[in-house]
């Protein structure tokens, strides 16, 4: 499958051919499709194979950016991973005029706030500081309808499941803006028990 093949808005994809990409790795060609359709998806991919783009590329691809609001959000355990993903998602939706802002511990809270205030289609974070960032009120969730938790089993590991129930609780508690539920899992010996506890905890 071709990235034409997938069905992707024309300024997307031209940011993904300018970013160098010429043909979706497997995750990709498989993960890309169930998300953008709007199902729910756990997909387990080891680093190096285009988890993150693919991340950055379903997120680009769900966004209106003539709306200001946050409509995607993606945890990840650490500020490295969480600012890299803003990173791609920036480059590849520079034609799409996409605003993406990463809330991680240890940067500034003012930036964040301001930021935030200005307007952001995407958040990519760590789970305290989203957390901090939801309950201040200045990351709005009302218009959120993708959620990631990237490296999930990572992100669970480190004890992270608390705050993830917190940032949960704080979505639409009717859960129509939550369309989707999307886990990566990056590590092969992952707690595929865990992680379904957590998921169904989370979609009860
Ligand atoms: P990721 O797992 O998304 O961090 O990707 C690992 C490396 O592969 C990064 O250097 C990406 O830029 C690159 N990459 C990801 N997807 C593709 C693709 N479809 N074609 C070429 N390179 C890719």
């Amino acid at each position: 499958m071709s990235f034409d093949e997938m069905g992707i808005k024309d300024d997307l994809l031209r940011g993904i051919y300018n970013y160098g990409f010429e043909k979706p790795s497997a995750i990709q060609q498989r993960a890309v499709l169930p998300i953008i359709s709007g199902r729910d998806v756990i997909a387990q991919a080891q680093s190096g194979t285009g988890k993150t783009s693919m991340i950055a590329l379903a997120v680009c691809q769900i966004v209106d950016t003539k709306s200001s609001e946050v409509q995607a959000l993606i945890l990840s355990p650490t500020r490295e991973l969480a600012a890299q993903t803003e990173k791609v998602i920036l480059a590849i939706g520079d034609y799409i005029n996409v605003q993406a802002h990463a809330c991680i511990g240890g940067k500034s809270v003012g930036e964040d706030i301001r930021k935030l205030e200005h307007g952001v289609h995407v958040v990519s974070g760590t789970p305290g500081r989203v957390c901090d960032m939801i309950k201040r009120r200045t990351l709005r969730t009302r218009a959120i309808k993708l959620l990631i938790l990237d490296e999930s089993d990572e992100m669970l590991s480190r004890g992270f499941k608390d705050q993830i129930y917190d940032v949960y609780r704080y979505l639409p508690p009717e859960l129509q803006g939550i369309k989707q539920f999307f886990v990566a899992v990056e590590r092969e010996e992952w707690k595929f028990d865990t992680l379904c506890d957590l998921y169904d905890t989370l979609t009860i």
